[in-house]
């Protein structure tokens, strides 16, 4: 896979000891589960990993990239390594009903398009997100067959399973016989946008990786290679939260910014205006959008509340604001509001009402507090 963002694995030194158990063959635990926020790194990581565990000739720096297996892998098409996604329930195509393999092509063109991709871009790809998309139990049994199978090439056999929050209950129930009862020389590799919501059984029985969010300047630079200028480079990179495939999609796509660019204005208006009611009604309503949307918004305003600090010290040079030209609002004024110890106290605030989002606590509650103190921080006099 060569089009797309590219990140340089060898820069994130936590990840090396993984990487080289791969390609010695050591240490190789037959259910992992890799964690990253949507976008994240975690797919390249993967793609790596089993490189180096099935190519025919790895050495110190990874696998060959040239023998037939590393070839076929590339293609998503080794005979060793099965790939289970998430599709549309009861649409499924011809005999396959329900499974994904015949999803299999489309899901090759969006990896390659973005190598670090977003669940809800496939969600979207699948026709919406009206519809339930999930792994279902007949994917369990397909699951066991394959494991069952023969190996091609002698070595591991590996099914990836994308989304196993996306697994229905019989079907995680189905898998997890499979995993307290591994066969040689086989690996289940789960990739996750959120730990929380994956069945406990199944994940207290893997061995857990967190890919943390990139450093700025490995994507910023990984940006650059796309042909993106810096100064728009490190406003993608901030905007992303440091997840790759969020910042590529921001960068396509950059009216998803307008939404939570205008409830951030809103916000701030009945911030400042003190308008409760109001401010509550807003939280109320945002806590109905998808909590992905929620995140995002939390993480705009985070982004945006710094950069109206460097505006107010001269330091910024292309803002947000600067997108959307017809979005109404003078950020100067409030600018002049945001010292660094509110901002300090406003970002603390964000961190935790984006945590105890991502805990799955209640929407409502969190954004209505977030309404409140922000309140009682802007009314007290400096
Ligand atoms: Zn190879």
């Amino acid at each position: 896979m060569s089009a797309g963002l590219q990140i340089p694995l060898n820069k994130l030194p936590e990840w090396s000891l993984w990487l080289d158990q791969a390609a010695q063959r050591e240490r190789i635990p037959h259910a992992q589960m890799l964690v990253c926020e949507d976008g994240g790194i975690a797919w390249p990581l993967a793609l790596d990993y089993l490189h180096r565990l099935l190519c025919a000739a790895p050495s110190a720096l990874g696998a060959c990239k040239t023998c037939p297996s590393c070839i076929q892998l590339a293609n998503l098409a080794h005979p060793d390594v099965h790939w289970i996604i998430p599709v549309v329930g009861g649409e499924g195509r011809g005999d396959d009903e329900d499974s994904s393999a015949p999803f299999l092509a489309d899901f090759r063109r969006f990896l390659l398009d973005n190598p670090q991709p977003l669940a809800n871009d496939w969600v979207e790809l699948l026709g919406g997100k009206q519809k339930v998309v999930q792994i279902s139990v007949k994917e369990s049994a397909r699951i066991q067959r394959l494991l069952s199978l023969k190996s091609h090439g002698g070595g591991f056999k590996v099914v990836v399973i994308w989304m196993p929050e996306r697994l229905n209950d019989s079907a995680a129930n189905k898998l997890l016989k499979l995993i307290e009862e591994p066969q040689d020389r086989t690996l289940l590799l789960f990739i996750s946008h959120d730990e929380q919501s994956v069945i406990a059984t199944i994940r207290s029985r893997c061995q857990v990786h967190y890919a943390r969010p990139l450093g700025s300047s490995i994507l910023i630079d990984g940006l650059m290679g796309l042909g993106i200028p810096a100064d728009q480079a490190e406003l993608l990179a901030e905007l992303s939260g440091g997840q790759p495939g969020q910042a590529v999609m921001l960068h396509r796509n950059r009216d998803a910014l307008r939404e939570p660019l205008q409830w951030f204005v809103t916000f701030m208006r009945l911030v400042y205006k003190k308008d409760l009611l109001a401010l509550l009604a807003f939280a109320e309503s945002l806590a109905k959008e998808p909590r992905e949307q929620q995140k995002q918004w939390i993480q705009v305003s985070a982004q945006l509340l710094s950069q109206l600090l460097r505006m107010r010290h001269g330091a910024l040079k292309n803002s947000l604001f600067s997108w959307f030209p017809d979005v109404s609002f003078q950020p100067e004024a409030l600018a002049g509001l945001i010292d660094e110890t509110r901002h300090r106290e406003i970002q603390d605030l964000l961190q935790s009402a984006l945590a105890d989002i991502q805990r799955n606590i209640n929407s409502r509650i969190v954004l209505s507090d977030l309404g409140l103190q922000f309140m009682r921080l802007f009314a007290e006099r400096r």
